[in-house]
């Protein structure tokens, strides 16, 4: 088993380490929430100030073409699409995660109406994402289409002759469980069935090929491991073979052809820029670009893989030191072992007490968050993320012990870690 002395010497050997130096973190702060809200990039509030003060508050609305405003959703989108396998020009960044879902759900159903129209259901997973499964739902009822929710497992048999679309997020929130893209790519395809991607804890966490796994559509979250910021603008990815199809259910000007001609009917633009619907938030935009200009710090100290690599190690020694230390107290490990099955976070489950627990850490300065449970297939998590580029090994020693202490000490029962706020 691993001691202290040795997390400290793993960290002393990490090629990655001097990344940390990027963000701002706050002092006696053992960050394991990446996965909710990645970190503050130091460079952040400097480039933030001067979008505001030298580029709106001096160069006014000139800003637009002469600070590069307009251009941000391609820029950026050409940078995340280094971290996930998309090619220049296949991928912006715009909208929200959920806002960009219904668009791409809404462009995959058109799209396989068009050769399929027989095909009605929509096909995802019971424990996907919330706002994954209403919009699903919402888009089905309006268009007449039924949304079929299946355990993972049931997945090759739900996909039959019915199914338009399958809907999945490929790394699940709350256990961390990750799906193999490209063999379910091959087994929707083989099905009939178009794909749509979720990757907001998947982009900038794990190595994805969107292209060369064959996927058809994804999306994404720009203030998990992009460290975009707060509510940070989310992207669009569609396959070339869709491109020219993609019919954007928000036709708004910033998605037409030519939208300073201010012509009275829509015509979408070519490539990109028919996946935008209005004006972006360009100071969220500025937040998420320095968030994207971090993960590709690492490109020249091998990039995404070494970032994989010291993720697994991370994750491997939390799992490892929680059941050597923490045996005994009612914790089961619920993300999987197998790294090909795993993202970036290891969810933990009791019984009882996971908001608690969660509470007490957090006044101890270890930050992760609570995911309450539904029925004993989905019990309460007590969920940790970890960001290689800010995470050390002494971290995941120390973060341990602090879950040792408030276990032992039964700290975890005092009535001010058990009152409910309104995010967890
Ligand atoms: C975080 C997350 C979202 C967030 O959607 P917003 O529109 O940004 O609120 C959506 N889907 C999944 C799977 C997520 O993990």
């Amino acid at each position: 088993m691993h001691t202290l002395q040795d997390c400290q010497g793993l960290d002393a050997q990490d090629p990655l380490r001097a990344l940390r130096d990027l963000f701002t973190l706050p002092d006696g702060v053992i960050y394991l929430d990446g996965n909710s809200l990645g970190a503050m990039p130091a460079a952040a509030p400097a480039r933030i100030a001067q979008a505001t003060t030298a580029e709106w508050g001096q160069q006014l609305i000139r800003a637009w073409n002469t600070a590069g405003w307009f251009d941000m959703p391609q820029r950026i989108g050409n940078k995340i699409a280094r971290l996930v396998g998309a090619g220049a020009g296949e991928l912006v960044a715009t909208d929200g995660t959920s806002v960009n879902l219904f668009k791409v759900l809404s462009a995959a159903l058109t799209i396989a109406h068009e050769t399929s129209p027989e095909r009605r259901v929509v096909l995802s997973e019971r424990s996907n994402f919330p706002t994954d499964l209403y919009i699903a739902e919402a888009l089905c009822k309006e268009r007449g289409y039924t949304l079929r929710l299946i355990e993972p497992e049931e997945l090759v048999t739900a996909l039959d002759q019915q199914v338009a679309v399958l809907m999945l997020t490929q790394v699940n929130y709350r256990t961390g469980a990750m799906h193999p893209m490209s063999q379910v790519n091959a087994i929707a395809h083989a099905a009939g069935a178009l794909t749509v991607w979720d990757l907001a804890h998947s982009a900038g966490a794990v190595p994805v090929a969107l292209k060369a796994d064959g996927a058809d559509f994804a999306i994404g979250c720009g203030y998990k491991y992009l460290n975009g910021g707060p509510g940070a603008p989310a992207f669009v990815w569609v396959h070339p073979r869709h491109a020219e199809r993609f019919w954007q259910p928000l036709a708004g000007w910033w998605g037409h052809a030519t939208p300073f001609d201010f012509t009275p009917d829509y015509r979408p633009a070519p490539g990109t820029q028919r996946y935008l619907c209005g004006t972006q938030p360009i100071l969220s935009m500025v937040g998420l670009e320095v968030g994207v200009d971090t993960l590709l710090a690492a490109e020249p100290l091998g990039g995404m893989a070494a970032l994989r690599s010291k993720s697994l190690a991370l994750t491997d020694l939390f799992i490892e030191l929680v059941e050597a230390r923490c045996g005994g107290h009612g914790l089961s490990v619920v993300t999987p072992r197998d790294h090909a099955r795993r993202g970036s976070q290891v969810s933990l489950s009791r019984q009882d007490g996971a908001y608690a627990i969660v509470q007490a850490l957090i006044a101890r300065g270890v930050i992760g968050d609570y995911r309450k449970g539904s029925g004993p297939r989905h019990p309460d998590i007590l969920r940790f993320g970890f960001t290689p580029l800010y995470v050390g090994f002494e971290d995941v020693w120390n973060a341990v012990e602090h879950l040792r202490q408030v276990l032992l000490s039964g700290e975890w029962q005092r009535p001010e870690f058990n009152q409910a706020h309104a995010v967890t």
